[in-house]
This record gives structure tokens, sequence and C-alpha cells, in this order.
């Protein structure tokens, strides 16, 4: 065995069908009295639903959560906490609405409950990445980590099947870029090679049954899994690409993770040979990881090209100078030509080399 630092982040899941029941019962526990329930406008009726069952235990919803973070929403969502003096975050949605309540967290201290309807994973990780002024800028504090998770298969039904797929895939990244981070580690490799097969075996039912509860109840066993990654190892090539890509560009975050997972895994493949065998197993099947992984988003109904969901041509050469300017660790030295012709493949759709 080699050594290894192992941090875990602590955490308190409710997981299970009909959990959202103790919505109330956890904010007791907290000691809140009048919590914030904070939303995006396309799912205000979940909030609403939400207001109504805690009863007096709610102050308000906010319902302006919208993606990257910006500042400026922030600072509304705090005025209205504020004026209703609330004094506890509740927030219902995917990776976007609980970025918010990190985000208002880090400003007042209240305790945080997150509710997950997404498969982003952000609810188990201490990251927090806010824009302004158009840069969005990560930042890592424990303080940012909701004290409770409740994971209620219920509140994932009505996720479309294409948020499913490239949601599903957003989180495998997590748990890809895990096995071989700089600082892996044999217990949260377990967790990884376990959340990607759950997310292997159930996404290709989610997509063709969204109503399937137990297929929807094993993805999201998976997305806590590989959040759970994120939160705990750095990550690598995969996510600075990503970064660069959805940053600067404007991409769609999930879609963007889906489309160049593929091409992150074969850049590193030769230089990973354990956490490649360790992919394999946790796909299934006889091809190369990163094959199985392209040929999967074809067969989820995603896109497999970046110029097909908004990519400019000409912004190749700056994401290139982007990623390279400013590069995270990666097992494999990042190099100019092979990144190059890495982003030519996943903007035209090609198969990972
Ligand atoms: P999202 O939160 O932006 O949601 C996308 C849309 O789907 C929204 O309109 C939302 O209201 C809707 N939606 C969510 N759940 C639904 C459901 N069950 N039914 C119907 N509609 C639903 O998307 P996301 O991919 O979950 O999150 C992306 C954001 O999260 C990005 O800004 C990304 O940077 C951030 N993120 C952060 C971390 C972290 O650790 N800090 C991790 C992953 C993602």
């Amino acid at each position: 065995m080699q050594p290894f630092t192992y941090n875990a982040n602590p955490a308190r899941i409710l997981f299970g069908a009909g959990r959202l029941s103790e919505l109330g019962a956890e904010l007791q526990r907290l000691g809140a009295k009048r919590a914030l329930i904070i939303t995006t406008p396309q799912q205000r009726a979940t909030g609403a639903a939400l207001m109504a069952q805690l009863g007096e235990l709610a102050g308000a919803v906010f319902d302006g959560a919208t993606m990257h973070t910006p500042t400026d929403v922030t600072a509304v969502a705090l005025a209205a906490l504020q004026a209703q003096r609330c004094d506890a975050l509740v927030a219902i949605g995917g990776g976007s609405t609980i970025g918010l309540a990190k985000a208002l967290a880090l400003r007042t201290g209240l305790p945080q409950i997150a509710i997950p309807t997404t498969y982003a994973g952000s609810e188990v990780t201490p990251i927090l990445g806010e824009t302004a002024d158009g840069v969005k800028k990560t930042q890592r504090s424990s303080s940012l980590l909701p004290q409770v998770v409740i994971y209620d298969v219920d509140q994932t039904l009505s996720l479309p099947s294409a948020m499913s797929a490239s949601s599903g895939l957003n989180a495998m990244a997590h748990a890809v870029e895990a096995l071989y981070a700089r600082d892996a580690n044999p217990i949260i490799s377990l967790m990884a090679e376990e959340g990607i097969a759950a997310l292997a075996r159930s996404l290709p039912v989610v997509v063709k049954q969204p109503g399937n509860a137990g297929a929807r109840s094993d993805a999201q066993y998976g997305a806590w899994l590989c959040g759970t990654c994120l939160g705990a190892v750095g990550m690598a090539l995969h996510h600075k690409l990503c970064h660069v890509l959805g940053g600067s560009f404007d991409l769609p975050h999930a879609e963007t993770h889906a489309i160049v997972l593929p091409h992150a895994i074969a850049y590193n493949a030769a230089v990973a040979p354990e956490p490649m065998a360790r992919l394999g197993r946790a796909l299934g099947g006889t091809k190369a990881p990163w094959t199985h992984m392209h040929a999967m988003l074809g067969s989820l109904g995603l896109p497999t090209a970046l110029r097909d969901i908004g990519m400019p041509e000409h912004g190749l050469q700056r994401a290139l100078d982007l990623v390279l300017s400013d590069s995270y660790w990666n097992p494999r030295p990042m190099e100019a030509e092979p990144l190059r012709q890495l982003l030519r493949h996943a903007y035209e759709g090609a198969a990972p080399t």
C-alpha cells in the first residue's frame, strides 16, 4: 500500500423516497425557526410546495437562483434573507441553487440544508464558484458545506432525460478525476469506482424511463458518491478544460463535462494504468474506458461535439491558451500540441485518441 493522506468532510445524509417529509425536523434539530427556501425561477412551484409543507418554519421563498452564482443575485437574495429575518437556508434544486445557498452561508454563517434534484454533486463539496464582472472564481472552505443533505428520489423524477444524462456524466467526471488525483487515496477510490458503476448501470434506464424510481435512486446514490469524491480530492485536466470552456464561452455546464470527459480520459490513460483498470471495471464491457464513455454519450442521446453546444471554432486557440496559462496539476503534463488536438476532437465530436 502506498502512503496516503485522507481527509473526510462531515456529512449528514438522509437518503430515500419520501425523506423530504423530515425537513422540518431537520431544521428544528439545527435550532432554526424561519428558513429561506431557495430555488430557480423554473422550480418556483417546488419552493411554494415546501413553504406550505414547513408552515411557520418557512420565512420566504427566493426563486432567483441562476447559473454560475453571480454576486449581484447573491446580494438581492441576501437583502431578502435579512428583510425576512431568516435564520437558515434550504436549497432545493441543482448546482446553481445549491451554489446560491453556499454563497449566502459564506456571508451570514447560517446553516444550510440541501435537497439536490440533479446529479451535479455540489451539495457534498466545500467548493463555491462565484461570478463577478464576467469572471468566475472558485473557493474552498469548510464553512460552505451544507449541514444536512436530503436525497429524496421523488424530487428527481421530473428531471428531463437529456438533463439527467448530462448531469450524470458531470457526476462521473468527478469520480474519474478522483481516481487519478494527486491526492488520490484508497477510500475515495472505492467511492469513485462504486459511484461510476452505479451511474453507468442506471443512466440508460433513467433516460428511457424517467419515472423509474429504482433507477433514479441508483443514479442519486452514484451522484452522492461522485460528489463526495469531488469534495475530498483535487481535480485535474478535465475540470480545468470544462472550467475554461464553461466560464469563457458560456457553454452549458453539464453537457460540456459530458463531451470533454472521454477525451480527458484518453489524454491521461497511458500514465494512469491502475485508475484506468478501475474505471474499466466500473463501466463494465470490453472497450477501452474512453471509447466506452464516448459511445455512452451517443447511446444516452447526448451531443458529442462542442460545436453543437455553442463553442465557436475561433475560440479553440483562446481556450488552449487559457488552459495552459494557469494549468492544474495533471498526471500527464499539459502540453500544447496534444491538447490542441484534444480540443479539436472534442469540438468536432471525433473519437478520442
Ligand atoms: P442547474 O442547477 O443549473 O439546473 C439546470 C436547470 O434544471 C434549472 O433550470 C433547474 O431549475 C432545473 N432543474 C433542476 N432539477 C430539476 C428537476 N428535478 N426537475 C426539473 N427541472 C430541474 O444545473 P446543474 O447541472 O445541477 O448545476 C450546474 C451548476 O452547478 C454550475 O454552475 C456548476 O458550476 C455548479 N456545480 C458546482 C459544484 C460544486 O461543488 N461547487 C459541483 C457541480 C456543479
